[in-house]
């Protein structure tokens, strides 16, 4: 059998580790990535790169969590959402979603997958970033990577993934290149 012809074949077999999701308004998307650039202010602050999560809980408005981006193997997603996971349940985090200021890389999307964490929400791209932090910045070699892509690989569960979004991208691509531009290798 194909993993293509799986899709949601996991919430049909256990459907108690699958319980509903609230649907999220277009008003808690901006509220919750305002909280996660906060977290990002704040972080850069501390001489941290320019990435942020938070975990906003079922009722879709209180956060429950945040993470900055500690260096280049802990970033802010996968550690939040390992802390996730050994804070709640599965069928909690199902109903949680994860907020990322910046698009979820491989490694991320991954983890939040593993961490049963049932929505992402991101406001900048990976190729936004790439602008970003240019070609051979060895703070960040931006990966040609994107979320929606590597959860196709993952048909079992049903991860909803809102982003990116244009006016909140524009605002976190904005506030981000105070950081990278200190940082971009001049082209020659
Ligand atoms: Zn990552």
């Amino acid at each position: 059998m194909s993993a293509t012809t799986e899709s949601g074949t996991a919430a049909s077999l256990l459907p108690h580790l699958f319980p509903e999701r609230k649907p999220m308004t277009p008003a808690q998307v901006t509220a919750g990535i305002e909280a996660t650039l906060a977290v990002q202010r704040r972080a850069v602050t501390f001489g941290k790169r320019p990435f942020a999560a938070a975990l906003v809980g079922p009722d879709n408005e209180t956060v429950l969590l945040t993470h900055q981006s500690i260096d280049q193997v802990n970033h802010a997603e996968s550690s939040l959402a390992r802390l996730a996971y050994s804070h709640y349940t599965k069928e909690f985090l199902w109903r949680c979603t994860l907020f990322s200021t910046w698009e979820p890389c491989g490694m991320c999307t991954a983890t939040i997958y593993w961490a049963h964490i049932g929505r992402i929400v991101f406001a900048g791209t990976n190729d936004q970033l790439y602008e970003l932090t240019g070609p051979g910045n060895k703070e960040n070699f931006t990966m040609d990577w994107h979320t929606k892509d590597f959860l196709k690989g993952c048909p079992q569960k049903d991860v909803e993934v809102i982003g990116p979004l244009e006016a909140e991208g524009k605002t976190v691509m904005e506030e981000s290149d105070k950081y990278w531009r200190t940082t971009r290798v001049a082209a020659s």
